[in-house]
């Protein structure tokens, strides 16, 4: 089984953070060190350490972070004006959290990637 991360004790609720929308599969909380005035992150209860360990029986679990994130996305207020979602994959990507996490960010106009 894959390590459990900080976002396993967070599902749990077994240490404090700003969780806006959890369910059965999937848990939506801001992020600690926001990159925009709204920066949240939707991830899988079920621990995926990252794109590259989707499996196709995931497929319906990556559908929902999807349905998710435009579900928040409205209660933010940010829908219409748009947002960007992300995900960062291995070093490169810069993902830091070995847990699957789709960054939401909006509530302001945003910058290029700067790559
Ligand atoms: P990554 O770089 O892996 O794509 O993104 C990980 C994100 O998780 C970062 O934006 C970071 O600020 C956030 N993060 C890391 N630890 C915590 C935490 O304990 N609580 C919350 N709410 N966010 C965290």
């Amino acid at each position: 089984m894959a390590e459990e991360t900080i976002f396993s004790k967070i599902i749990r609720h077994e240490i404090p953070s700003d969780i806006v929308y959890q369910d059965d599969t999937v848990t939506a909380f801001r992020d600690i060190s926001p990159k925009a005035k709204v920066h949240i992150l939707i991830i899988p209860n079920k621990i995926i350490p990252s794109v590259n360990e989707i499996e196709e029986s995931d497929e319906q679990l990556i559908g929902h972070l999807f349905t998710v994130a435009g579900k928040v996305a409205r209660a933010e207020g940010i829908a219409e004006d748009g947002y960007r979602l992300i995900f960062n994959c291995g070093k490169n990507g810069g993902q830091e959290v070995p847990h699957l996490h789709m960054h939401l960010l909006g509530g302001e106009q945003l910058r290029g990637f700067g790559f």
